[in-house]
């Protein structure tokens, strides 16, 4: 009796089906990022490659830390799943992003940067950054200690659009 399951493309490894729980709350869509990149190494220092790393916590509630930060042993440095990504840079939360990715997954025609930008309630420049960095990830492979796995993705998920003019000048689309 689940309704409104039946929408998503007969879903690429899993993925897509545990995107909608990603989108609900933050701290789920950390950990979807975090089991996808990490889910095959265990988690990994992006500083220094190392596997001996721990989640904080928050003293008082034990819960994890806000901004949902790992340190590790080797290099003592404090990192997050979007160090050494493209989510390195963006102010947009995690569950936004695992947003735009399920869309992009769950429609035929792939996504938009006017869909991303509706649905989330960023503004269009923003929404038309998140649309480019999803198609990135889904023709090239990101440099990185610990690989993202969103590389796996087919680029055909991604709809075209057009860059909105107020941006194209201002854009410093990093290509690091
Ligand atoms: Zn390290």
């Amino acid at each position: 009796m689940a309704k409104g399951q039946g929408k998503v493309a007969s879903a690429k490894s899993g993925i897509v089906a545990r995107l909608p729980r990603a989108c609900q709350d933050e701290q789920a869509a950390v950990e979807f990022f975090e089991s996808e990149r990490w889910g095959v190494t265990g988690p990994c220092c992006p500083h220094c490659g190392d596997t001996n790393v721990y989640q904080m916590k928050d003293r008082k509630t034990g819960e994890r830390n806000k901004r949902f930060l790992w340190r590790c042993k080797g290099c003592n440095k404090q990192f997050t799943v979007r160090v050494n990504s493209v989510y390195e840079d963006s102010p947009i939360p995690m569950r936004q992003w695992a947003y735009a990715f399920w869309a992009a997954s769950a429609s035929k025609k792939g996504i938009s940067a006017k869909q991303i930008q509706r649905e989330t309630g960023v503004t269009y420049k923003t929404a038309w950054r998140m649309f480019k960095q999803i198609r990135t990830l889904t023709t090239q492979s990101a440099v990185s200690i610990c690989k993202p796995t969103w590389t796996n993705l087919p680029s055909d998920l991604i709809a075209e659009d057009r860059a909105p003019e107020e941006c194209s000048s201002t854009d410093s689309s990093s290509s690091r």
